[in-house]
C-alpha cells in the first residue's frame, strides 16, 4: 500500500488541487464581489496550498518553513475558513478575527519548546486537536444556520465536517497506539501520510464545490427577489403579488377581500411638480400602506400609480374601513416642494370573496369596478362591490368629507 501512495507526488497533486479551488473561488468572487465570504474562502485555499508546497519540500528548504511556518500556515487556512462562513451569513466582522488568529498562534508558541517540537507526533497531536476545534465550531455555526433555512449544500457541509473529524479522531487513536519515527527533516513516508492526503483533496474539491452551490443559490435568490420586487417602492409587483395571492384563494377562504388603490390625478402631479417629485410620491404611498397593512396582508403595485392590498382574512367591513384608514393617511400626508407643498388622494375599489368568490379574475374586476366608480364618484374615497344586483357598488368617504355621504351607484 505505501508503495502504492508515494507521498512526494500526492504532496504535488494536493497542492495542484488546492490551487485549482482557490482560484476558482477567486474567480467567482470577482463576479460577486458582495460575496466577501468566497474572498476569503479563496484566500483560505491559497494559503493551504502554499502550506502543502512547503510540506513537501520538507528536506529542502529550512525545517523552519517546511514544519512551523506550513503548519502555522495550515491552521491559519482552517480559522479563514470558519470566517468565511460566518461572513457569508452576514455576521460582521469583530472578535471572531482574532479568534482565527488563535490557532496558528498557539502553534507558534507550542514551536518554542524546540525539544517537544522535535517530535513528530506530538506535532501531528496538536495539529490534529487545533484543527478539531476550528471544524467543531465550524460545524455549530453550520447547524444554526441549517436552522434557519436548511440547505441541502449545508448539511452536506456538515456531513463532511463529521467525516473530517473522525479521520482526525482516527489518525490520533492510530498515531497513540503506532507512533511515527521521523527525525523530522524528511516528509515521513507511508499509508497514514498517503491516505490523509488523499482525504485532504477529497474535503478540498468537495467543499469548495459546496460553497459555490451555497453562492450560486444566494444569487439565484436575489435575481428572483430583484425580479417579484417593484425597483421603486421596494413593494412586490404583479408576478409576486399573484405567486403569493393565487395559492391563499386556492384554498377557498371564506373570509378574503382585495382592495385596489389608485393614486388620483397623478398624471397633473408630474406635470406639476416633475417626475421625480412624483415618484417620491410613490414611495410615499407605498410607505402608508405598508404601515397600515395587517401582517398577514400582501401589498403590491401593481401599476403605474396603482396599487393592490389582498387581505387574506378581512370581511367587506374590516377591509372597508382599512382602505378609508389608508385614504385619510394618504389625504393627511404633504410633501415639501419648492412649488409648494404636495398633496395626494387616493381612490379605492373594494370586493370580497364572501360576495364574489375565490376566482381571482372575478374578483380583480370587481374591485377594479368599484375603483372605477369611486373615481367617477369624485375620486378621494373608497367604493365597495356588492352582491345586491339593484344597487352593485357603494362607494363612500367618511370623516371628514361631510358632502359627500354613502351613495349607491350602478354601472
Ligand atoms: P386618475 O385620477 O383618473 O387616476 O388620473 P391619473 O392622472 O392618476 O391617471 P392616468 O392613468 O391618466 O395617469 C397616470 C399617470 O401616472 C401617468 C403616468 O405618467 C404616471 N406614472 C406611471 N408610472 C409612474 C412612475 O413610475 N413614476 C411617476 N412619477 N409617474 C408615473
Ligand atoms: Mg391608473
Ligand atoms: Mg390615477
Amino acid at each position: 500500500m505505501s508503495e502504492l501512495l508515494h507521498v512526494p507526488s500526492l504532496v504535488i497533486a494536493a497542492s495542484v488541487t488546492g490551487a485549482c479551488v482557490s482560484a476558482g473561488h477567486l474567480l467567482v468572487w470577482r463576479a460577486v464581489r458582495s460575496e466577501v465570504g468566497v474572498l476569503i474562502w479563496g484566500i483560505a485555499y491559497g494559503l493551504a496550498t502554499m502550506a502543502m508546497v512547503m510540506l513537501g519540500l520538507r528536506g529542502h528548504i529550512p525545517a523552519f518553513w517546511s514544519i512551523t511556518v506550513s503548519n502555522a500556515m495550515l491552521l491559519l487556512a482552517s480559522g479563514q475558513i470558519w470566517l468565511g462562513y460566518r461572513r457569508f451569513f452576514g455576521k460582521v466582522a469583530g472578535l471572531d478575527r482574532f479568534l482565527a488568529l488563535l490557532g496558528p498562534l498557539v502553534w507558534l508558541a507550542l514551536a518554542c519548546d524546540q525539544e517537544l517540537f522535535a517530535d513528530f507526533n506530538f506535532r501531528t497531536h496538536a495539529i490534529s486537536a487545533m484543527q478539531f476545534l476550528y471544524l467543531l465550531t465550524l460545524g455549530f455555526e453550520l447547524v444554526r444556520q441549517c436552522r434557519k433555512e436548511c440547505l441541502q449544500a449545508l448539511v452536506l457541509t456538515i456531513a463532511l465536517i463529521v467525516f473530517q473529524e473522525t479521520m482526525l479522531v482516527s489518525r490520533t487513536v492510530y498515531l497513540f497506539f503506532y507512533p511515527l519515527n521521523s527525525t523530522g527533516m524528511t516528509l515521513p513516508n507511508g499509508t497514514l501520510i498517503g491516505l490523509t492526503l488523499i482525504g485532504s483533496m477529497a474535503v478540498l474539491v468537495f467543499s469548495g464545490l459546496l460553497q459555490l452551490a451555497l453562492v450560486a443559490r444566494r444569487s439565484e435568490q436575489r435575481f428572483r427577489i430583484a425580479a417579484e420586487t417593484d425597483e421603486l417602492t421596494g413593494l412586490a409587483n404583479r408576478r409576486r403579488f399573484l405567486n403569493e395571492v393565487l395559492p391563499r384563494l386556492a384554498t377557498r377562504p371564506a373570509n378574503s377581500a382585495l382592495i385596489l388603490f389608485d393614486l388620483d390625478h397623478f398624471k397633473h402631479i408630474n406635470d406639476t411638480y416633475g417626475h421625480l417629485t412624483g415618484d417620491r410620491a410613490l414611495v410615499a404611498f407605498a410607505q402608508i400602506l405598508v404601515k397600515a397593512a395587517p401582517r398577514d396582508a400582501q401589498t403590491a403595485r401593481v401599476g403605474g400609480e396603482e396599487f393592490a392590498l389582498f387581505l387574506p382574512d378581512e370581511n367587506m367591513a374590516t377591509a372597508a374601513a382599512l382602505a378609508e384608514r389608508v385614504r385619510l393617511l394618504t389625504q393627511g400626508y404633504r410633501m415639501e416642494n419648492g412649488k409648494g407643498d404636495l398633496r395626494l388622494t387616493v381612490s379605492g375599489g373594494i370586493a370580497s370573496v364572501a360576495e364574489v368568490g375565490t376566482d381571482y379574475e372575478t374578483l380583480h374586476s370587481a374591485a377594479d369596478a368599484a375603483l372605477y366608480i369611486a373615481k367617477s364618484e369624485g375620486r378621494n374615497r373608497v367604493a365597495l362591490h356588492r352582491p345586491d344586483p339593484a344597487r352593485p357598488y357603494l362607494a363612500f368617504s367618511r370623516t371628514d368629507d361631510r358632502s359627500s355621504r354613502p351613495t349607491s351607484a350602478a354601472v
